[in-house]
């Protein structure tokens, strides 16, 4: 049994795995006062999500505001399904992610319409619906205090996760009581080789604070990465192979360019073997980061390796015939197979014996990567509906994450003096029973909790009072 309060938070989880991050806060004080705020509105990408994504689990016209840690589409992309649902307060994001958000969502806007098309399904949500939620998007300076009402102060601090991410603090105010802090590190990582490192001010960590952190890789520490990219990658075209390199468009598509680039200039490729960028929205983004998009470090901006070609629709159509068996590099989006071209080009060479399908990051399970990456060689995969035995040689590193492994995290967490309890989210099931009571062991936290969607932690300005089963309409 927990203590009695008259003001606190109830913070949810309306995901228990990694994609579809959405967390609903309901605050409550002694004055009857009621406010809803959700962090995140993403999109379910897991096989099977659709059932989940054509669900909004509360009353969306109820919530005040919404804040968006960082511009990835389990992150944001039922923004304009919420909007849809009644959804008419602030989207509050970082002044970077509202650059790159449009393209995010009208490209996710596209997939989902054609996805329909193809099922006989009404979209998710329409163009208005987009319009819209793009038109509720307040940016925000990092580090500035922002005041969203009488009630909540928000302040976006730089995340390397990617350009624009932000970890979040949300300060909530009611008269007569201490603050109640949360913070939201969002997908979180330390550094990032476009990016300057992450520093939370002092002021920040000597704050009694409960904190929302995501453990996607909270089973593994950084010194059982396995470095491998570039070796496999040598030895692929040493062979002379294809190889295709699934990447997510903002973010690793760069740094994997970035990566190649490094190959070349060492001579452990040859520049005259052909690279490809494919993906519209990868190009764009690419296309950002040369003109300096905000955040990105004035000495990262010539990045591209020689001979990289952007793919086009007629290029693609070659690529993808496999007839040309000569040696070229093709990078393709998205990072976990299921979606964009990438999604064309794993079932074309999964049955080439000179190919290398290189992963450079997370797979969720029940996605094609995730399938084919586990699929015993010479085994009948399905590939995008096809199946096709695996010949292609499938190699996986996660040398490029963009989510801090459990030693990183600690030592994140260990930074803040007041930590009053702290809440796992984005993370496999059993990924974040392991990482639990290693936390509990190493950081001076009173609580450690596992946030579910079938879990509510009530905190107040104490931190943890207790857990109730969620209701979720
Ligand atoms: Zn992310
Ligand atoms: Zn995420």
């Amino acid at each position: 049994m927990g203590r009695k309060s008259t003001f606190y938070v109830d913070i949810m989880d309306i995901h228990d795995k990694v994609t579809g991050s959405c967390h609903l806060c309901v605050v409550k004080d002694q004055y009857g006062e009621n406010m809803k705020f959700i962090v995140d509105c993403g999109m379910f990408q897991e096989e099977g999500g659709d059932e989940l994504n054509k669900k909004i689990p509360f009353n969306a016209s109820e919530v005040a505001f919404c804040l968006v840690t960082h511009n990835h589409i389990d992150h944001t992309g039922r923004l304009p399904f919420l909007v849809q649902n009644g959804f008419s307060g602030n989207i509050y994001a970082t002044e970077t992610t509202c650059n790159l958000l449009p393209e995010a969502l009208k490209d996710s806007c596209s997939i989902i319409k054609s996805r329909a098309k193809s099922t006989g399904t009404k979209p998710l949500y329409s163009d208005e619906d987009l319009e819209k939620t793009l038109s509720l998007c307040k940016p925000c300076a990092y580090d500035s205090t922002i005041r969203i009402n009488d009630h909540v102060k928000v302040n976006f601090f730089q995340n390397a996760h990617l350009p624009g991410a932000a970890i979040i603090l949300v300060r909530i105010t009611s008269q007569g009581n201490d603050d109640i802090n949360i913070l939201f590190t969002g997908d979180y990582n330390n550094k990032n080789v476009f990016l300057n490192d992450v520093c939370i001010p002092e002021w920040v960590l000597e704050l009694p604070i409960t904190i929302v952190q995501e453990s996607t890789y909270g089973d593994t520490d950084s010194s059982e990465i396995e470095t491998c990219f570039n070796d496999n990658i040598i030895k692929a075209v040493k062979k002379e192979w294809t190889i295709i390199v699934p990447v997510f468009s903002l973010g690793r598509a760069q740094e994997i360019l970035y990566r190649l680039k490094q190959l070349q200039e060492a001579g452990e490729i040859d520049k005259e073997i052909p690279i490809y960028l494919d993906g519209k929205l990868a190009i764009r983004y690419t296309n950002m980061y040369l003109n300096g998009l905000a955040g990105i470090r004035k000495d990262m901006l010539d990045f591209l390796p020689e001979n990289l070609t952007y793919v086009d629709k007629i290029l693609r159509k070659t690529l993808l015939s496999n007839e040309d068996n000569s040696c070229k590099i093709i990078l393709a989006s998205s990072g976990m197979g299921s979606y964009g071209p990438a999604r064309s080009y794993i079932p074309a060479y999964l049955g080439n014996k000179k190919a290398l399908i290189h992963f450079a990051g997370y797979t969720a399970v029940n996605t094609m990567g995730r399938r084919i990456k586990d699929a015993p060689y010479e085994e009948i995969v399905n590939a995008g509906g096809l199946l096709i035995k695996k010949r292609a040689t499938v190699e996986y590193t996660s040398e490029f994450s963009a989510h801090a492994r459990a030693n990183i995290i600690i030592k994140f967490l260990k930074q803040f003096s007041k930590v009053q309890l702290i809440l796992l989210n984005h993370g496999e099931p059993l990924v974040k029973e392991q990482l639990a009571p290693r936390i509990l062991n190493e950081v001076s936290a009173k609580h450690v909790g596992i946030l579910s969607r079938e879990t509510l932690f009530r905190i107040d300005h104490f931190g943890f009072v207790k857990t109730i089963p969620t209701k979720f309409i």
